[in-house]
């Protein structure tokens, strides 16, 4: 595997990159969905790892051969695709995509060095370095990844002011109209929205 450092440096950024999307995709919770999305990327991006280990034995060993199962792209991936498409619709979808985020990360950690990643049927290797080494890039490839991710909302400001707006504001969420308009409820229409959510209550 890549060393354990790295694979704890590239979950930081992947917990990042998950809080970035959930942000955007993540419906009217997306304050704490982006929180459980952090906190489960960490997790995940060791998890093809500890799921390896038979933590319910004292000898610990491993219960399947070392990067095979746990590690399996397509399980990885179609989770991923799926808590994506699910973000916004059900509580579960955010920590599951950052559990996913992690895992993949993980794999992506895995690639270069020569036992590879099964992810499809078989390993495969990017042959580029031997475990351990070269952690600097894989690291510095992550965090790249990450600020792409999550560039608009952290250097345009866009979000992170609709945030502070939403901090001031106490919550804009417990309005219906403003919950069934996702666009809006990032709150950076706040100035035009609630006045006017104001001049006309909804009848319900
Ligand atoms: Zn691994």
């Amino acid at each position: 595997m890549a060393s354990s450092k790295a694979h704890h440096a590239t979950g930081w950024a992947a917990a990042v990159i998950c809080a970035a999307v959930v942000v955007k995709h993540g419906g009217a919770g997306w304050q704490w969905g982006s929180v459980a999305g952090f906190v489960a990327a960490l997790f995940g991006s060791t998890a093809p790892d500890w799921m390896e280990v038979a933590w319910w034995s004292r000898s610990r060993r491993l219960w399947v051969t070392h990067r095979t199962i746990t590690h399996w792209g397509v399980a990885w991936i179609a989770l991923l695709v799926g808590a994506y498409y699910a973000l916004g619709t059900h509580p579960l979808a955010a920590p599951a995509f950052g559990f996913a985020c992690g895992g993949v990360m993980h794999l992506l950690a895995d690639w270069p060095n020569p036992l590879g990643v099964p992810w499809i049927a078989g390993r495969h290797s990017l042959n580029l370095w031997k475990s351990g080494r070269c952690d600097l890039i894989i690291v510095a490839a992550s965090w790249l990844i990450a600020g792409a991710v999550s560039y608009d909302i952290w250097f345009q400001g866009k979000l992170s002011l609709a945030f502070v707006h939403h901090l001031r504001q106490g919550g804009c969420y417990f309005d219906k109209r403003v919950r069934n308009h996702p666009e809006s409820s990032i709150c950076a229409g706040t100035h035009s929205i609630i006045p006017s959510l104001n001049a006309n209550p909804p009848a319900d």
